[in-house]
Parts: C-alpha cells; structure tokens; sequence
C-alpha cells in the first residue's frame, strides 16, 4: 500500500522536550515530546516537568492544541494537573483542549489533580477540557494527524500504547515505554523517524527496551531515522559508546 508523500511545504517538526526515563537521569527532563504541524501543535507525553521545558525554550504553553499520553505512569502523564494549573492561572485558557490517553485516563487524571489541589476540587476550570480514549489497533484523527495505537507490554493491568503518528504523508512511531517487541519492526518499516525508547544500558530496568538487546537488531529497521529515547543514567554515562542517535532536550528533527 503506497502513501501519499508530503507536499514539500508540508510542515511536521518535533521538538525534544525531555529525553529522560522517571529519574531525570544525568540532568535530563521527563519524557515529552512537542510536535509541530501545518493545522496542529501538540504534546506526545507530559511529564512533571514539562512547564519548565516549555519555558526554559520560550515556548508558548497556549500553543497548545491537544496532549497525547502513551500511558499512564507519573514520568509520562504527571505534568498534567501542572498545565491545567497554567491553564487556569497563569496563561488564562478559553478554547477547549483535548487530552488522547489509554483507556481510563480521564478517571486517572482528576484522580491525580485532586490529590495535588484538593482545594480546587469541584470548582471547575475555565475552558472545556475534553478526553478522547485510544483504543489499540485503532486510528484516531484529530485535525491533520491521524494516531494508530498499539498495545506494547510495559504494564499489566493499565494499558501501555505505542503511537503511529500520519501527518501529511510523514510516518512518526513512537514506542511509548515498552521492552521490546519484535513487532517494532513490522512497525518502523519505511516510517520516517522511529523515536525508541532505551532505558537500560547494562543493567536491566525491567519492562523497558535494553541497549544490548536493541544494537544487533538495528540493521533490521527500515526506518529513515532512528533516535533513542527515555534514556536512563547508564546510557548517558556509556554515549561514548553508544553509535545510534540519542535525544537531548532542545533537538529539533524536522520532517
Ligand atoms: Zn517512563
Ligand atoms: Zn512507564
């Protein structure tokens, strides 16, 4: 099945808004990811700290069309409550925003926002805030971005999705966090960037992807581009050693 290409104005630029696992490992910002498109400006994950990246970049947190959540552990999804509080206080928001997680994210996220503001419990917020469930091997679209979701391993009960993102005939996947499977491959084949995350170097770090397991099988993705992603402190504290792409905050892959 051929897809259309691009038309060469077409724009689809991601910026790295935090390339770190749930540690901040070596300095580095929680995972979230800024996509930019012709029609759409949105975030893939938010983690707690996602306030001070878009700031420390000057980036304008009105900007904001929509947030995609992967799955719903802390480092993924625990800046939330946080950008509804700019939301409602310190970049007044009147247009609705749309949040796209797993199944139960609208439950998981007021559960959270009243655990942190239990004084602002009930009194509502100043702008629609509307959800929208991904279902795996389902495409959701929203303006000029359709979003294929596949459940990946990481959790058991809760449901962990990896993300195919279309826009404008560029193909984006983005594992989410995950061990890995080999299906990544099936998935990666000809996408135009494959943002994967590595957590582990050495050590393993449970249902995450480890670097020794992923280098052997690099050759096998037919992705045009290949960025490491979620990176833990032993792979900062071995990059000298690593000879695939890794994300830093502040990269900037234009599509
Ligand atoms: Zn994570
Ligand atoms: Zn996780």
């Amino acid at each position: 099945m051929s897809r259309a290409r691009a038309t060469p104005s077409a724009r689809f630029d991601i910026t790295v808004l935090g390339s770190a696992d749930a540690f901040c490992s070596s300095g580095h910002l929680n995972a979230a990811y800024l996509f930019e498109t012709d029609r759409s400006t949105f975030l893939v994950d938010c983690g707690p700290t996602i306030l001070l990246a878009m700031k420390q970049r000057g980036i304008d947190t009105a900007l904001l069309d929509f947030v995609v959540v992967s799955h719903l552990h802390g480092d993924h999804f625990g800046g939330l409550p946080l950008l509804l509080l700019e939301y409602r206080y310190e970049r007044p928001r009147e247009r609705p925003l749309l949040i796209l997680g797993p199944p139960g994210v609208e439950e998981r996220l007021w559960t959270l926002y009243r655990a942190l503001y239990p004084d602002l419990d009930g009194r509502g917020l100043p702008f629609p805030l509307r959800f929208l469930e991904l279902t795996p091997e389902t495409t959701a679209t929203v303006a000029d971005v359709e979003i294929f979701s596949v459940r990946v391993p990481h959790q058991i009960e809760d449901t962990s999705l990896a993300l195919r993102f279309d826009v404008a005939g560029k193909r984006v996947l983005y594992s989410g966090d995950s061990p890995w499977i080999d299906r990544f491959i099936e998935l990666a084949n000809g996408v135009d960037l494959f943002l994967c995350e590595c957590t582990a170097y050495a050590t393993p770090m449970g249902l995450h992807v480890e670097y020794p397991l992923l280098r052997p099988l690099v050759p096998q993705l037919g992705c045009r581009r290949l960025v490491l992603i979620h990176l833990g402190r032993e792979m900062r504290e071995h990059a000298a050693e690593i000879d695939v792409e890794c994300a830093s905050e502040g990269m900037v892959i234009k599509l």
